[in-house]
């Protein structure tokens, strides 16, 4: 089997990344990359992406540029991979890693990497006729429970009303973030108390503070210090994402869980997370950190260093469901992120979309990602 083709195709719907003052539940991502790669055996392997995906685009479709087989450093990802076996994903990952590094490393160029690598293990599973997580190395669960992921409201009496309608959906957990949170510490904590007095005691609660606010790690302990009291399971993204010596700071100072690392990639990267910034939750991306060929790494060097890996998962249900393979392949692991956002691109993009019952996802058991895109959505939302 060949690769005999990588596309990046963008979309664009109506979206909506934050709520303003008084809005309701958000619409989610307004454009989105979406990384289709084909081989001569008729396998087709899939991956969203949340990024500047125009700019990812131009990544894939750059030329090849390497005169010297072997020197490759500043090609094209698809001329990296086009006529090679998609099976060898490892390979491929270091193949292009290192034949875009001269303008890659982070940023657009590891997130079309990640998207590339999710549709290459899709293409396995489909191959192998496996789900993803087994071929990762076994299932340990075959269900997650579902948090809730949505923005702040802007007053305690939203924050109740949207606390109630998850519960009456079957939610156990609700994350809340961004929105209005930030802007005025003494109201920060009236939502918070807010949205714990409607979950009651036994319901867990997550917070995301956004790092936009840019705090200092003085302050960040500030907020996990008035935010505890309402016991939190984790409080997420205080501090700007480079600020290793900041968050190691913050975790030192504080009994509650500080997680992080949606904006974080490559093993290289999630090491300085753990050692340096002594993150308790690890958030990697799949499609930011470098796929599932680095998720796999650094569920090891979770585990070996007795940290949580809870994956960021805000996009659509190709993204849930990889981060589902991913944690059914943890020993441990406590949640998946459920975007209740409801705009196209977070909901349309599969035949059937993921559903939460009484709490939990239950994780993909078909080959691959174990979820069929719709065509004919992809194409409604295309524009380039
Ligand atoms: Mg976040």
């Amino acid at each position: 089997m060949k690769i005999t083709n990588v596309e990046l195709l963008v979309l664009k719907s109506e979206g909506l990344y934050n709520n303003p003052e008084g809005a309701e539940e958000p619409l989610g991502p307004a454009y989105m990359g979406i990384v289709r790669v084909s081989t001569d055996a008729g396998i087709v392997g899939y991956s969203d992406m949340e990024t500047c995906a125009s700019v990812a685009k131009a990544c894939v479709d750059a030329p090849k540029w390497s005169q010297e087989p072997g020197m490759e450093c500043f090609d094209g990802l698809a001329t990296l991979l086009i006529g090679e076996n998609p099976l060898e994903v490892e390979r491929l990952w270091y193949r292009m890693y290192r034949g875009s590094i001269y303008y890659g490393r982070r940023g657009v160029a590891i997130q079309a990497i990640s998207a590339i690598d999710i549709a290459l293990w899709d293409i396995c599973g489909k191959f192998y006729r496996q789900p993803i997580h087994i071929l990762l190395g076994g299932r340990w669960r075959d269900k997650v429970r579902a948090y809730a992921s949505t923005l702040f409201r802007p007053t305690p009496t939203a924050m109740k009303e949207a606390v109630t309608g998850y519960l009456d959906e079957g939610f156990t957990a609700v994350k809340f973030g961004w929105g209005v949170f930030g802007k005025d510490r003494h109201r920060d904590v009236t939502l918070v108390a807010a949205a714990r007095e409607a979950l009651g005691p036994k319901n867990d609660l997550l917070v995301d503070t956004g790092w936009f606010v840019e705090r200092t790690p003085k302050e960040a302990i500030q907020v996990v210090r008035s935010l505890a009291p309402y016991e939190p399971f984790l409080v997420e993204e205080l501090l700007h994402p480079e600020d290793y010596d900041g968050y190691r700071q913050v975790s030192e100072a504080v009994d509650t869980r500080i997680a992080c690392g949606e904006q974080e990639a490559t093993e290289w990267g999630f090491a300085q997370l753990i050692e340096r910034g002594g993150i308790d939750v690890l958030q990697p991306d799949l499609t930011r950190c470098g796929g599932f060929t680095v998720g796999r790494k650094i569920v090891h060097m979770a585990e070996r260093a007795n940290r949580l890996v809870i994956p960021h998962s805000w996009s659509s249900d190709l993204l849930t469901a990889a981060s589902l393979h991913l944690t059914a392949f943890q020993r441990r692991a406590e949640f998946v992120e459920f975007s209740t956002s409801y705009g196209p691109l977070s909901r349309e993009l599969v035949k059937e979309p993921l559903r939460m019952k009484d709490g939990y996802l239950p994780v993909p058991d078909g080959p691959g990602l174990g979820v069929e895109v719709d065509d004919a959505v992809i194409e409604r939302y295309r524009i380039a």
